[in-house]
C-alpha cells in the first residue's frame, strides 16, 4: 500500500498503542471454587474494583472473556479532563437535574481526575500521564456563542482555568483554520492508554487474593448459598458478591444491565511519524483537541511527540480497517490540510456505552454489583468508580466504612423502545451527520 496510498507500508489493523503493550493471555491454572467476590470483566474498572478489594481484605476472582487488555481500556484517544456535562441524553434530549445533584456529579469527575494521577503515582505507572490541557473546537459560529455561554457559566461557578480563544487566536492553540474559535480547559491531560493499563493489570498480579482468569467468560449467574453460582467457560465459582464491569461489551448475562446500555463503536487512526516541523506547529502547547459536533472527532499527538492520534464517531457501528482509515484521514485533512499526504500506519475500533442520561453509573441491581457507562470518557472515571465501588464492598464484607459511592442513588435509566439490540444507531448517526452538516454549512 504505497505510492497515492493513504497507507503507510507498514499499516496495522491494531492499535498504536500494542506496540507498547499487548493484552495479556492470563489463563487461570484453575478457577477456584470460592471466592468472596467474582469480578466481571478486566478492563480498568474491574482491575481497579479487584485492586480496591485487595487492599480492604477480600478475595476476588477477575474473569475476562478475551485476553487481559482487549477491552476498550487499552483502544482509548487517552484523553482526560476533570469535567461532565450534566444534563444531555445521547438521544440529544435535554434532562433536568436539581444543581445540588449536578454540583455532586462536577465533584466526583473532578475527584476522578485527581484520583488517576494519585493511582498512577502510588503504582508507580510510567504512562506519559500530564496535564497539558484540551483545546474544544467551535464546528460552526453558532456553536462559538454556545461555548461562550459554557465559559460564563464554569466561570460564575468558581473555575479559573479556562478561557475562551477567538478564531484569531487558535493558531497559537491548534494549528488549523476549521473552528471558529474554542475554548480551553486548562484540568484536562493525556496518557498512554495501555502502558496506563499494564500498570494497573501489574499492581493487581502483585495482590496475591486476586485471581486472573483470562479467556474465561461468565455465562450465568445463578442465586445460590447467599451468595451466586458464576457459571464460565471454565467451570463454576461460587462468590458471596458480583461485580459486573462489562461496560461497552455487555452481553445478555444480565438483560436489565444490557437494555440500559448502548455500545456504540468509537474509531481511531494513528498516523506514521510527521516530517520535522509539522507536530509542533499542529500541537504547540501538546494539548488534546475535541469539538462541538454531535458526531465529534477527538485528536493529540503520540506520547513521542512524532504522530497524530485521531479519533471519532466516523460511524456509531464497526466498520472495516481500510474504510476506517479513509474516513478518519479524510477528516483528519479537513482540520489540518498540511496532512494531506501524512500516511497511516494503525487504525483500531472498540465499544464505548451510552447511557440515556449519558452519566456513568455504580450501583446494585438484583442484587449483583455494577459499574458501567463510561459514554466515551472512562479513562478517569472507570477506575475511580471500580475503585469506589471495590471499596465499598470490601467495607460491606468486612463491617469497616467502605466510602460512599458515586452515582450509587441515581437510578441506571431504562432506554425507550431499546431491548439490547441497538438497531437505531445507524440512523441515530446519519441523523446526527446531517445536522452537524446543516449547523456548520447551511445555517
Ligand atoms: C476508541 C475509543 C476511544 C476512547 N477514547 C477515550 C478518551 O480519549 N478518553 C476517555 O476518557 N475515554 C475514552 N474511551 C473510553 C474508555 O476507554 C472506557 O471508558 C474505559 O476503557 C472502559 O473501561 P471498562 O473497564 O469499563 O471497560 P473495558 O475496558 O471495555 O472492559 C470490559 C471487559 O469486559 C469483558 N467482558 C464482557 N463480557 C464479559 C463476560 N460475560 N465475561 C467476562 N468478561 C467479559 C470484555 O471482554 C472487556 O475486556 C474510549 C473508548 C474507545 C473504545
Amino acid at each position: 500500500m504505497t505510492g497515492n496510498s493513504i497507507f503507510a507500508s507498514d499499516f496495522k489493523d491494531e492499535p498504536y498503542w500494542w506496540e507498547a503493550f499487548r493484552p495479556q493471555a492470563i489463563e487461570a491454572s484453575s478457577l477456584p471454587q470460592k471466592t468472596d467476590v467474582v469480578v466481571v470483566g478486566g478492563g480498568y474498572a474491574g482491575l481497579a474494583a479487584a485492586r480496591a478489594l485487595a487492599d480492604g481484605g477480600v478475595q476476588s476472582v477477575v474473569l475476562e472473556a478475551g485476553d487481559f487488555g482487549s477491552g476498550a481500556s487499552t483502544r482509548s484517544g487517552g484523553a482526560i479532563s476533570a469535567g461532565l456535562s450534566v444534563g444531555k441524553s445521547f438521544t440529544g434530549k435535554t434532562l433536568a437535574y436539581a444543581p445540588d445533584f449536578v454540583r455532586e456529579v462536577v465533584g466526583w469527575s473532578i475527584d476522578a481526575y485527581r484520583s488517576l494521577f494519585e493511582l498512577v503515582a502510588a503504582e508507580g505507572i510510567e504512562c506519559h500521564l500530564e496535564q497539558r490541557g484540551r483545546f474544544l473546537g467551535a464546528c460552526a459560529a453558532s456553536h462559538y456563542d454556545g461555548l461562550r455561554a459554557r465559559y460564563e457559566k464554569l466561570r460564575a461557578g468558581g473555575a479559573t482555568d479556562c478561557h475562551l480563544v477567538s478564531r484569531d487566536q487558535q493558531r497559537a492553540e491548534i494549528g488549523s483554520d476549521f473552528y471558529h474559535g474554542g475554548l480551553v480547559l486548562e484540568t484536562a491531560g493525556k496518557l498512554h492508554p495501555a502502558l496506563f493499563y499494564g500498570g494497573l493489570l501489574a499492581a493487581v498480579r502483585r495482590r496475591n487474593s486476586i485471581t486472573l482468569a483470562g479467556q474465561c467468560r461468565a455465562t450465568s449467574l445463578t442465586p445460590a448459598n447467599g451468595g451466586w453460582r458464576v457459571t464460565t467457560s471454565q467451570g463454576d465459582v461460587q462468590a458471596r458478591h458480583v461485580v459486573l464491569a462489562t461496560n461497552g461489551y455487555t452481553s445478555n448475562l444480565v438483560p436489565t444491565l444490557q437494555r440500559r446500555l448502548v455500545p456504540v463503536a468509537s474509531h481511531v487512526i494513528a498516523t506514521e511519524e510527521l516530517p520535522p516541523g509539522l507536530a509542533g506547529k499542529f500541537c504547540p502547547k501538546g494539548r488534546t483537541f475535541s469539538e462541538t459536533r454531535r458526531v465529534l472527532n477527538y485528536y493529540r499527538l503520540s506520547p513521542d511527540g512524532k504522530r497524530v492520534i485521531f479519533g471519532g464517531r466516523a460511524r456509531f457501528t464497526e466498520i472495516d480497517g481500510a474504510t476506517r482509515a479513509r474516513l478518519l484521514h479524510a477528516a483528519l485533512v479537513e482540520r489540518v490540510p498540511e496532512m494531506a499526504d501524512v500516511k497511516v500506519s494503525h487504525t483500531w475500533q472498540g465499544n464505548v456505552a451510552f447511557t440515556y442520561d449519558a452519566l456513568p453509573h455504580a450501583g446494585e441491581t438484583e442484587g449483583l454489583h455494577f459499574v458501567v457507562g463510561c459514554n466515551g470518557s472512562g479513562v478517569s472515571m472507570m477506575p475511580y468508580l471500580g475503585t469506589a465501588l471495590g471499596r465499598a464492598l470490601a467495607g460491606k464484607l468486612t463491617g469497616k466504612d467502605g466510602g460512599k459511592l458515586p452515582f450509587a442513588d441515581a437510578a441506571l435509566p431504562r432506554i425507550p423502545l431499546y431491548s439490547g439490540s441497538p438497531w437505531f444507531l445507524p440512523a441515530i448517526g446519519g441523523a446526527f451527520r446531517a445536522l452537524d452538516y446543516f449547523d456548520e454549512r447551511i445555517r
